[in-house]
């Protein structure tokens, strides 16, 4: 299957269109009836494909009310009043979310604000016959739910069960035959106390624990754990997986029917992520999906880039086969990969990986409870000489006769020249040197957006370049 998110995704293909992060291209603003338009060419692909097609997501909240919910970026605009009454009360205020659509919540104890939601949602099933799994999440926010006092009767996951079920009741007398996914997310990870969806067997459950952590396998140890207590607007998501699939229990627990996990192992784009060691995240990826049928679980919808191919595509590789035939063991796909991508010197390429991966992870960035390791610049140093002793190595390969080891040869060799660029901001980062750490940031993003045309296909300049600059920030206070 397929997953489309929003309407016409304008978002995603706006990121490279417009290449915000690049000045270097040319800024092209497409419009969101050129974005439906690519969106039907998806379709038509999944189509021929006989691949099921799951679609939407957020985006209800607002469009329910004629505002776009179009991505994440704030939208100043003052709205009519029936919208504004129609928001969540928060700190005694019904206003748009942070001025963003889509991450605004509404008031759902007012009867009214459902059926504009429900009219809403059956209004597009009804017009789009094409889609065999409708997802209707709330809004995108958390920490943001309405504090009315009917609303306060009643969690959140209460009001969204309530919704449910009168989605249902509205479907089930049109006579449609598709199913709803809903969301245990955010906020609604807190499974209801006073509602139970009536039909299981209209809706598919997807749970989407966007904190956990990545370094170790969702996999409980304590299965005795217990869910933090729910304070609404105040609540705290923990990235401990075992908090994470204490919540999964607990919706289990309530709803029979059938479900998959929503995960972020390669939303995160490129070379150094919130898991630096690509190997390590492959590897993660095996156990995780290894492991969803004594979850409960039946099966995973990446969210994810769709350009993540870099310096190796082996992730995706591993996701692709280990959920096909879950039997399949890692290391013999790892081979299989190297192998095949690189031809006959593929296993100096897969030591050189170990060997770089090993060293990199010392700097941490993105994924807060790491600390910096006490040898970080002595092992970066290591980092950059087993760079340059191989790229003799990657010379050498760039032309196999076989067109696609060639490539992935050349894409090692940029992906070297960006490493040892990279190596050398963590070193003056792990020695303190700001303004030099500074300094060779903005060397690397002047070196991926001249590399744009070259590595697009398989990396993402405008998701790289994002992510970090808003962990610097967010670094910086
Ligand atoms: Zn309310």
């Amino acid at each position: 299957g397929y997953f489309m998110q929003f309407r016409e995704g304008h978002t995603f293909f706006d990121r490279w269109y417009a290449h915000s992060e690049n000045p270097t291209r040319p800024t092209v603003k497409i419009s969101v009836e050129q974005a439906r338009l690519f969106t039907r060419q998806i379709e038509a692909a999944l189509e021929k494909r006989g691949m099921l097609y799951h679609a939407v997501g957020h985006g209800w909240t607002c469009e329910a009310f004629g505002v776009p919910g179009l991505g994440w970026d704030p939208v100043i605009q003052d709205w009519p009043g029936e919208v504004a009454n129609s928001l969540a009360l928060v700190n005694g205020r019904r206003m748009m979310w942070n001025d963003i659509p889509l991450i605004t919540s509404l008031c759902f104890s007012n009867a009214n604000v459902r059926q504009k939601v429900i009219d809403c949602i059956v209004d597009y099933v009804q017009s789009h016959r094409n889609i065999q799994a409708l997802h209707f999440w709330l809004d995108d926010g958390f920490n943001n739910k309405c504090e009315c006092a009917e609303c306060q009767k009643m969690r959140p996951s209460d009001y969204y069960v309530i919704l449910l079920n009168e989605l249902d009741d509205t479907l089930t007398q049109l006579g449609y035959p598709g199913k709803i996914v809903f969301l245990s997310y955010a906020d609604l990870l807190w499974p209801p106390e006073h509602r139970r969806i009536q039909n299981p067997d209209r809706f598919i459950m997807m749970f989407a624990p966007i904190t956990r952590s990545y370094r170790r396998p969702l996999f409980p140890k304590d299965l005795e754990y217990k869910l933090p207590p729910f304070v609404r607007n105040r609540l705290i998501f923990s990235n401990n997986n075992d908090e994470q699939l204490a919540f999964l229990r607990s919706w289990q627990a309530l709803f029979p029917g059938d479900s998959f996990i929503y995960d972020y192992h390669l939303w995160r784009p490129g070379t150094y992520t919130c898991d630096p060691d690509a190997l390590f995240l492959a590897r993660l990826l095996s156990s995780d999906i290894k492991n969803l049928k004594q979850l409960g679980l039946n099966g995973m919808v990446s969210c994810q880039l769709q350009r993540i191919f870099f310096p190796t595509g082996l992730a995706m590789y591993v996701m692709g086969r280990t959920l096909w035939n879950a039997d399949l063991e890692f290391d013999a796909l790892l081979d299989e990969y190297f192998s095949a991508s690189f031809g006959p010197e593929w296993q100096l390429c897969k030591f050189y990986l170990q060997s770089l991966s090993a060293l990199q992870d010392v700097v941490p960035i993105l994924e807060k409870d790491l600390v910096q390791h006490p040898q970080a610049e002595t092992q970066l140093e290591q980092g950059l000489a087993v760079i340059q002793q191989f790229l003799p190595v990657i010379e050498r390969n760039l032309k196999l006769p076989e067109h696609s080891q060639a490539l992935s040869w050349f894409y090692l060799r940029v992906h070297a020249e960006l490493m040892q660029q990279f190596l050398c901001m963590l070193s003056a980062r792990a020695a303190g040197k700001k303004e030099e750490a500074a300094r060779r940031w903005n060397e690397i993003k002047t070196f991926v957006r001249e590399k744009e045309d070259e590595i697009q296909p398989v990396f993402d300049v405008y998701a790289f370049i994002s992510t970090f600059e808003r962990a610097f920030r967010e670094e910086a206070g």
